[in-house]
């Protein structure tokens, strides 16, 4: 089941479900207890929104070993984790802005876990029931200020750097899925999710040692090899096979 976020300029933003072309509406809270509305609201009248609210996005770096290479990293033994702060999420169709202080911003494709229970030392058997679903995500990343900082939230954090969407599917496979990434006409990553080092299983057993995760957290899985600059006008488009395309135009920040 495809859950997804939206608003119209006669509704508030709220949860809805996607049935072919056409958005019922939610009764309730789609994480605990909740009704499907009849689907009748056709899905190019709304405005798609971030599909989820977290209250805390957490990234995976160097999860693909060819990506590692790429940046000259090594893959240590636990995951590298970092957080993006949730001001920076965006939606479908909403614009990347590039802001002044990096030269180099670049995209990376992400598969995205959506939690749906609140756990703490997660054990590997139990955590298919913690996770809710998948999207797709963009984790833009500032690579010239990833480089100069030790820390990454800058490079991470900057607005509009987590493009998130466009639904959570609440039954997909993650185990061997396609992620490909376009910059405009050029295919600049394609990988399978079998490459990731640490597994979907492995990482929430190993972020939820170290924190609370709550329902509607995100974690971010990572990026296969081939991340690439963004420009103004560019569209930059991500497809997960079995979760859809989450795609945004580029553009400078005027300021
Ligand atoms: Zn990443």
């Amino acid at each position: 089941m495809k859950f997804l976020r939206f608003s119209t300029p006669d509704l508030s933003p709220r949860y809805g479900w996607l049935y072919e072309d056409k958005i019922g509406q939610i009764d309730g809270d789609p994480f605990t207890a909740y009704r499907r509305l009849d689907p009748d609201i056709p899905v190019d009248t709304v405005k798609i929104l971030p599909p989820a609210q977290p209250g805390k996005i957490i990234c995976v770096g160097r999860n693909y070993a060819a990506h590692a290479k790429e940046l000259n990293n090594e893959i240590g033994d636990i995951p590298v984790i970092f957080f993006k702060p949730t001001s920076s999420l965006i939606g479908l169709g909403d614009p990347i802005i590039l802001p002044p202080q990096s030269q180099q911003v670049q995209h990376e494709a992400e598969l995205a876990v959506i939690i749906g229970k609140r756990g703490r030392w997660i054990q590997p058997e139990d955590v298919s029931e913690y996770i809710f679903g998948y999207t797709v995500a963009n984790d833009v990343t500032a690579r010239d200020l990833q480089r100069s900082d030790s820390q990454w939230t800058r490079a991470k954090g900057f607005d509009t750097f987590c493009p998130l969407g466009p639904w959570i599917e609440t039954s997909f496979d993650p185990s061997d899925a396609l992620i490909t990434c376009h910059a405009g006409e050029e295919l600049r990553q394609m990988a399978s999710t079998r490459d990731m080092v640490f597994s979907i299983p492995q990482l929430v057993v190993f972020i939820s040692s170290v924190m609370t995760l709550e329902p509607g957290d995100v974690i971010l899985t990572g990026t296969p090899s081939g991340v690439g600059d963004l420009r103004s006008g560019l569209t930059v488009s991500i497809t997960i096979e079995g979760l859809g395309t989450l795609t945004n135009p580029v553009i400078d920040e005027k300021h």
